[in-house]
């Protein structure tokens, strides 16, 4: 029994996961997701992205976003025939995610055509991969639901347990046996938190592992925990009622948004706010929402005794309304208030929240809600940093709306929760612990946190580098 391990992205780096085990001369694949970041750096990277498709025997899917699903397509592209395994949820959201990624890269390459033509300069750009291999990918993957394991190759066997990150989620399990040995590999793809709202916390009930390949996003941060999200959110709709203003979420379509529409249901049944008309306003979200409703089985136990139970649906109720038609969204401009709009993207750099923005930005009766990571230069990230003048499709813009922030929506395990984590599985046999997934300055302070907290065994992993399983 031979077992090597390498990653090709989401090594020092927070995008792009793509881990291989060697086993035995066969390799598998954990992940293959898309590098984010700059158009240029993204394209370059993806398009070399290192994995041989003639090469994989199997490969498996953590969860679905673009950053760990994203170039699937491009892996069926290059002949990959073999099976994909996900949870159910995850194969519903890949799919989602892929289509839409290969549909902004069509509507890229229109783009950068006209520019180019434009410019009287030749085009050669051609998008990573079409509707055509996405389907392609969705249509290789095979659902292994949590708890259900299952042989993947000759003496390797599959367990997902939840990762608590986003519907679906799953860590990896993998059990190696042969000649009479065994090795137990555990990948935990991104790692959730604790009592987040509808899904289930990470398990611990795991077997216990000899290796560990854990993600290190938020290695040298804390989460805020002394912000009671609902109470908040309560507090901004009762006082928009009274002014009769809005409410404008820039928000994920996958989870966040769940989360907010979840949130909002418990308070308007529970009496606190009165029903506001709530406008999800992302064709994306809608698409979201629908996989969430056909997915109880992601769910946790407090949504199945607020909603489930009764025969309600949590992602439906009367004030709540989705919005699929660029009319129908344009319409909200005139919409009376009170009002809640909830759209994408995240950060406000694109998406139908930036005419929302634009529309609402300058009246002093509409409250601006981030929920999420804005990163640097980002339109959002200057909207929660409070700046008054704000640029949106290139028009300059006074702004007189509030601006408020939530901070305990956040996805992944800051280190002290990941370290919590760690203590609570048995970690009797583990051997080494290999850190991905997260930037270099957080990664140092999370293998030093992590010595100091007694795993000395945790190592940095190098893109490319080749790691021993076998002492
Ligand atoms: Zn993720």
């Amino acid at each position: 029994m031979n077992i090597t391990f390498y990653s090709l992205g989401a090594a020092e780096e927070v995008t792009g996961s793509r881990h291989v085990l060697e086993i035995d001369g066969k390799s598998y694949l954990v992940d293959c997701g898309a590098f984010q970041g700059s158009r240029a750096e993204a394209d370059r990277k993806n398009r070399n992205f290192g994995i041989e498709s003639d090469h994989i025997e199997a490969a498996i899917l953590t969860h679905g976003h673009l950053d760990h699903c994203g170039l699937f397509p491009l892996l069926t592209k290059g002949g990959y025939r073999g099976n994909i395994y996900a949870t159910p949820a995850s194969r519903d959201i890949a799919s989602l995610i892929m289509m839409d990624s290969a549909n902004i890269q069509a509507h890229d390459a229109i783009y950068l055509r006209k520019q180019a033509q434009k410019r009287g300069e030749k085009f050669d750009w051609t998008p990573l991969y079409t509707e055509k291999d996405a389907i392609q990918a969705t249509s290789q993957m095979v659902g292994i639901s949590y708890n259900r394991p299952v042989f993947i190759g000759d003496g390797v066997n599959l367990e997902f347990f939840d990762a608590g990150h986003i519907l679906g989620s799953a860590m990896a399990f993998i059990t190696v046996k042969k000649d009479g040995k065994e090795c137990r590999i555990l990948c935990s793809g991104d790692l959730g938190r604790n009592d987040k709202p509808i899904i289930r916390n990470p398990d611990t009930k795991l077997p216990a592992p000899d290796y560990i390949v854990l993600e290190s996003t938020y290695g040298d941060r804390r989460h805020d925990n002394n912000d009671d999200a609902m109470e908040k959110l309560a507090a901004i709709a009762k006082q928009t009622v009274k002014n009769k203003g809005r409410i404008l979420i820039p928000a994920f379509a996958i989870e966040r948004t769940q989360e907010l529409v979840y949130y909002f249901h418990m308070l308007v049944d529970e009496g606190i706010i009165p029903e506001i008309p709530i406008y999800v306003d992302s064709p994306m979200a809608t698409n979201a929402t629908t996989i969430f409703q056909v997915h109880p089985e992601c769910y946790d136990e407090e949504i199945k005794k607020a909603f489930i139970e009764h025969h309600k649906n949590p992602f439906g109720f009367n004030s709540l309304h989705f919005t699929t038609s660029v009319d129908e969204s344009k319409a909200l401009n005139d919409h009376p208030g009170p009002l809640i709009i909830i759209s994408a993207d995240g950060m406000c750099e694109a998406g139908r929240i930036t005419h929302h923005l634009a529309n609402g930005i300058g009246d002093p009766n509409t409250t601006i809600l981030t929920v999420g990571y804005m990163a640097q230069n980002t339109l959002g990230r200057r909207i929660r940093n409070k700046e008054t003048d704000l640029k949106i499709h290139g028009q300059w813009f006074k702004r007189r709306a509030a601006v408020e922030e939530i901070n305990a929506f956040s996805a992944h395990a800051d280190y002290f929760e990941a370290t919590e984590w760690l203590n609570a599985l048995d970690t009797s046999h583990l051997k080494k612990i290999l850190l991905v997934h997260g930037e270099p300055k957080a990664q140092a302070a999370f293998k030093k946190y992590l010595a100091d907290h007694g795993y000395p065994q945790a190592e940095i992993v190098h893109y490319g580098k080749t790691y021993d399983f076998n002492e």
